[in-house]
């Protein structure tokens, strides 16, 4: 939660994801989480879920989805990161 570091947050990725997915991040957001995703297996699991879920229902982008949807791939995120 520090505003002092640079990186993003495992929390702040997650919800880059949904932007990076549609194109809607600027080249800086975009570049810090990739550089996130680079060294975190989670989140780069996590997008791929994302990826294939809006593939998979054949929805333009992330927030096609239903909420229940998204609100399920965040819960499993979390679960597999162990963050409580
Ligand atoms: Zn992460």
């Amino acid at each position: 939660m520090s505003l002092l570091t640079r990186d993003v947050s495992c929390r702040e990725a997650v919800e880059l994801v949904t932007d990076f997915l549609e194109d809607a991040l600027s080249a800086r957001d975009r570049r810090r989480l990739e550089r996130h995703l680079a060294k975190c297996d989670g989140c780069a699991g996590y997008l791929e879920q994302v990826r294939a879920v809006v593939v998979a229902t054949g929805a333009v982008g992330p927030e096609d989805l239903e909420p229940a949807t998204l609100q399920g791939l965040v819960e499993l995120f979390e679960q597999y990161k162990g963050d409580s």
